[in-house]
């Protein structure tokens, strides 16, 4: 693949304002944006197509391929550091950014953390951070010798690389049945992970802002719930969470910060076992889903910190402004008129609740995409949880189902 179009002579920034180039155009590079306006910091975004989330709200974008190396330096050039809606840049192209003088953040040696579950876990065995029991594996007999030194199975099965959204992730029941997994780790070029099947009570995020100074600000631990490996719903903080945990969580993604230097947003996910513990799922160098919430929730939301942090610039608090907040994501509905034109949404959701925040990525809706979030915040925990469900789920299309 090759740049589409030489880098635009873009007008000079404001005096005094540093550009940033950010990689990826989907809606963390949206949300972005959206805070570098308030800023008032430039960014000049490579994006994978003219009509992707962020490029629709950037004037100064690339259209090209984030694997090719000649393009990330074209964007990069005269920014003041590179950061990234996605974790899926090369490695060693980030390595070539970061020597030719081009600060990346998170840089190369961290990120490869984020893209590597191997790698990751390796890392924190290292770092005495806990994690589910876990091994690579190269065969399905392998899984089988890993299954009986845990709890037998099921195990889970991850792709070392690649995965999201659940995508590339496998409960297996049995050696036959990872056969399937291995066949698409080999098509990806790509190992496996197996992991103890965590009987987890929840799934929580510690997320952080970490600055190249070393500022850290810690967000409260969040409860997140997923469905078909999708985040469905955030609550902020999470609610009956020991404060022993909460406090255990944040210093595991503020000890991860530190030691791996990571720079910008670092998000931990956690599972929170019956037992009282928390063990590491994995870990994100950007904006995540399980930050949204803070956007309208906190005083300085997860991407204004984030910015602050890559610019190197003091980080805001990140206290919440309502005892309790909820994040539910608009994914895209499979029925009902509404799912296909969420506008169309709008009178009746704002009628309803004056006080929800509604954030829509411009994206077309697919079943099952994530297209947006709402958020509400108040001192009535069912009540707020209540009001996000219902908002969620008219643009999905359930029309007048009262979620509880
Ligand atoms: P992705 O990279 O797609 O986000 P994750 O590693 O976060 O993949 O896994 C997706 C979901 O699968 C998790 O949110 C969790 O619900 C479930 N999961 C992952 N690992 C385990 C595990 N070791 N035990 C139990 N459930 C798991």
């Amino acid at each position: 693949m090759t740049a589409l179009a030489p880098v635009p002579d873009f007008a000079p920034a404001p005096v005094g304002a540093a550009t940033l180039a950010v990689i990826g155009g989907g809606q963390l590079a949206r949300m972005m944006a959206q805070a570098a306006v308030g800023l008032g910091v430039p960014i000049r975004l490579l994006a994978e197509g003219p009509d992707v989330a962020a490029a629709q709200v950037v004037p100064r974008t690339v259209v090209g391929d984030y694997r090719d190396l000649d393009t990330l330096r074209a964007v990069a050039q005269g920014c003041a550091a590179v950061t990234f809606d996605h974790e899926h840049v090369p490695t060693e192209h980030l390595r070539a950014l970061a020597r030719e003088g081009h600060p990346c953040h998170p840089g190369p040696d961290a990120l490869v953390h984020a893209q590597d579950k191997g790698v990751m876990r390796a890392r924190l065995d290292e770092l005495d951070v806990p994690s589910p029991r876990h091994r690579l594996v190269a065969s399905p007999a392998d899984v089988g010798d890993f299954a009986a030194s845990v709890d037998g199975f099921p195990v889970v099965l991850k792709t070392t690389r690649g995965g999201y959204d659940g995508k590339g992730v496998w409960v297996a029941h049995s050696e036959p049945a990872c056969v399937a997994a291995f066949e698409a780790a080999a098509a990806a070029g790509v190992g496996i992970l197996a992991e103890e099947r965590v009987d987890f009570r929840r799934e929580l995020a510690a997320l952080v802002a970490r600055s190249p100074s070393g500022q850290v600000a810690a967000y409260p631990v969040v409860e997140s719930v997923q469905v078909d490996g999708i985040c469905s719903e955030v609550t902020a903080p999470a609610p009956d969470l020991d404060p022993s945990l909460a406090v255990a969580a944040q210093r595991i993604a503020m000890q991860v910060a530190a030691a791996l230097e990571v720079t910008g947003i670092l998000a931990v996910e956690l599972f929170e076992t019956r037992d009282g513990r928390v063990l590491v799922n994995e870990l994100a160098m950007r904006p995540h889903n399980t930050g949204h919430w803070s956007i309208d929730g906190a005083v300085t939301g997860q991407f204004e910190n984030h910015l602050r942090a890559v610019l190197d610039l003091p980080l805001g608090a990140p206290d919440p402004r309502a005892r309790w907040t909820v994040m539910v994501n608009i994914l895209g509905g499979d029925h009902g008129e509404l799912s296909q034109d969420l506008y169309a949404g709008y009178p009746h959701v704002f009628a309803r609740d004056p006080r929800l925040k509604v954030h829509l990525y411009g994206k077309s809706v697919v079943p099952g995409r994530k297209v947006g979030h709402v958020t509400a915040y108040g001192e009535d925990l069912a009540d707020v949880r209540a009001r996000a469900r219902h908002a969620a789920g008219w643009f999905r299309g359930d029309l007048g189902e009262e979620s509880e």
